[in-house]
Formats: structure tokens, sequence, C-alpha cells
């Protein structure tokens, strides 16, 4: 385990501070020169060549190349070096586990996708989350001795700083990042699983450099995750983002939050199966009903099959949700201004036929001049956001503390 990452050859805040900076420039901005970075750090080029040289020795970067330059100088490059340190994301999602390993410079080098796992709020279901966890890392072999961080999405309300989870795994009086600490002897953090996918999208997906993004997870809840100027916005204590609690309706359904008449009542992939459901029993027709032995067993997924097959009456409720999720989104737009909307989440695996309802109910209730500002587009990620996510969280945690 490499517990002190950059403690190995220095004692400095100071200087610890300057070599985190130039992670973090290389991680945002990619390779560069000294010359560069100093410009962009604002330091002089001697003390960059310096610290340079220790990242290097310490194996952290490296040199890639020369580039020409107008003055006929050839400055090197210097950039991240893959193999120098690996991080490990866990995305927990409503019944699979998904894990994956990370190199340096954000490449995802192993990955396990669909790992069955029901979650529940016991103590086995945790230590069956541990054991999943354990197997993953005893794969990855020699590499396992490289992992500097780990991450795991839960979702609902977490706090990563204090490592609290008060929706999921809130059975203990320590801090459920501590306990795994101990368990998997790596460092680990949590975060909210629509913050680590909205992450995901910014630093590998569909945002291209816009800076303030919303991105919002229509999956079988409804959150959103902010990115302003380029970080992760968390609130007082982590719980920004509960879009889908929004108190929305007046109507008498009642949220598993314990209120009635949230916005994911009725704009989720929960009340979209509820209405197909309500449909069915009313008699109407829908190939699900050939698709799935048992009515009652109907899935998110089969529902979004279907759409895809062009079911008639899954196109019309989807279009129906699509609708009122945008009419909130025209006011989240109103209230951020930001530069880009993502819609991830499952229910984009549908998004031939959610994201036109979407659009025409923003064109129709958000502010004119503020709704031209905005691009409103699809995860491009897909299902891969969250996991991703988790290995960036895990990565930026390190050179942000
Ligand atoms: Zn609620």
């Amino acid at each position: 385990m490499v517990k002190n990452f950059f403690l190995k050859s220095d004692k400095s805040p100071k200087n610890i501070q300057i070599k985190k900076d130039i992670i973090t420039h290389f991680i945002t901005s990619g390779n560069d020169t000294i010359a560069e970075l100093a410009k962009e750090l604002d330091l002089s080029v001697p003390t960059v060549t310096k610290f340079i040289a220790e990242l290097t020795d310490q194996g952290l970067i490296d040199e890639f190349g020369k580039i020409h330059t107008a003055g006929g100088r050839h400055p090197s490059v210097y950039g991240l070096k893959p193999s120098s340190a690996y991080f490990l994301g866990v995305d927990m999602t409503r019944h699979h586990l998904n894990i994956a390993l990370m190199d340096f410079t954000g490449n995802i080098v192993s990955n396990e996708m669909g790992i069955n796992y029901i979650y529940q709020n016991t103590t086995e279901s945790f230590d069956e989350l541990c054991d999943h966890i354990q197997n993953f890392i005893d794969k990855t072999g020699d590499l396992k001795q490289k992992i500097v961080n780990i991450n795991l999405n839960i979702s609902g309300r977490v706090n990563p700083e204090s490592g609290y989870s008060y929706s999921s795994f809130y059975f203990s009086e320590h801090p459920v990042s501590e306990t795994l600490t101990n368990k998997l002897n790596y460092r680990v953090g949590i975060d909210n699983d629509t913050r680590a996918m909205a992450y995901g999208e910014y630093m590998k997906g569909v945002v291209d450099g816009e800076q303030n993004v919303i991105f919002v997870n229509v999956s079988w809840g409804l959150g959103i995750g902010i990115i302003i100027e380029g970080k992760p916005y968390y609130g007082k204590s982590g719980f920004s983002g509960e879009f889908g609690h929004f108190p929305t309706f007046d109507n008498e359904i009642l949220c598993h939050c314990g209120k009635k008449g949230c916005l994911e009542t009725e704009a989720s992939g929960l009340a979209i199966h509820r209405m197909i459901l309500d449909r069915v029993a009313k008699g109407e027709s829908t190939i699900l009903t050939e698709m799935v032995e048992n009515i009652n067993t109907l899935t998110l997924t089969d529902i979004i099959k279907a759409t895809n097959m062009e079911d008639p009456l899954c196109i019309e409720i989807m279009e129906e949700v699509g609708y009122k999720l945008g009419k909130y989104i025209a006011g989240l737009i109103n209230i951020f201004n930001p530069d880009l909307v993502v819609i991830g989440g499952q229910v984009a695996d549908a998004e031939g036929f959610i994201m036109l309802p979407i659009r025409s109910a923003i064109r129709k209730y958000s502010l004119n001049l503020v709704n031209k500002d905005t691009r409103v587009v699809a995860s491009k990620l897909k299902n891969k956001a969250g996991i991703i996510g988790a290995c960036m969280i895990a990565r930026s945690r390190v050179f942000t503390e």
C-alpha cells in the first residue's frame, strides 16, 4: 500500500503542495513543457525544473519527447507516468456492482461490470461488498501494491469529508469509509453515486471544456451532480443535488424519503415502472407482457428495451415523464445558467425517445436568453459514467486534499 504518496522524500508542506499542483495540471490539461507549467502555476522556471526532476526521480512523471517551437528550441514535454500509481473505483447500482482499476493517466486497465450484488442495509451485505472488492484486488496481481486510493459510490446522502453514509450502510458509529479502510487495508473514500457520474462525464465523457455542468441522473431514482467552475459542488455536508426530492406535486404518492409529492414520484425510472404496471393492470397492451414471463418481475431494463423496440405504451410514458422532467430542468437552467446539461442514468439509454420531450419542455419553460446559453445532451459514457467517475474521484482526492 502506498501510504504517503508525496512524503517519500518531502517533509515540507509547501513543496508537497507544489508537487500536487504540477500533477493536477497534468491531470486537467495533459502533458506540458516546463515553461508552460511555470507560466500556469506562477512559478519560476528553475523552481519547476527542480520539482520536475524530483517527481521524475520519484517515478511519478516521465518525459514524453520534445516539441518544436518557432524559435528553434526543442523543449521537453512532461506528463504523468501511467504505471506509477493505480486507483480503484467501485460503483454500486440497484442490482449490480461495477469495479475498475485505473492507471495514473486515467485509463481503465481492468474492470468487472455487472457483478451480481443486491444491496441491503446489513453487516452481511457490507461484508459481501468487501469480499467482492477484495476478490477484484487479488486479481490485479502485482499492481495491487501500487493502488493508492479507492472510492466507493453510494446512493443517497453521503458526506465524503467525514466518510459517513446516511442512506446506505448506516449501522455503525464509525464512518463507513473508515471501516472499509480498516477492512481492505487501503485508503478508501466514499462519494454520492450521481456526483461520481457527473465527474466521470466531466473528465472523460461528453463534456468538452465546459466548466459549469448539471448532470441529471435519471435511473430508478432521480438526482443531479453539479459541477461549478470545473469542480464538483458538494454543499455544506455533501448532500447537494437531491433534485428528485424537490417538492413538486400535490399528489398523494409517498416517496421513499418519507415525504409526499417529490419530483421523483412522477419523473424517474421508479415512476415509469409504476405507471406501466398501472396501465397494464387496466388492460392496455404492450410487448412487455410477451417479453417478461411475470409482469410483477418487470425491470427498468425491460422497459428501456421495449421503448427502443418502439412499444407504443412505453413511448407514451417516456414522453410524459420526459416532459415533466424537462419542465423542472428548465427551472435548474434558470437558476444555474450552466454551459451544459447532461441527461444520464439508465433512462437515458432510451435517448431516442426521452431527449425530445425534455428539450421541448425546456424550451417552453426556461427563460429565453438563459436557455440559449445552455446545451442539452445525452450522456456519452452511459452505464460506465459511475465507475469512471469513481476511479477519477479516487485519483483527484489524493491531489486536492
Ligand atoms: Zn422524496
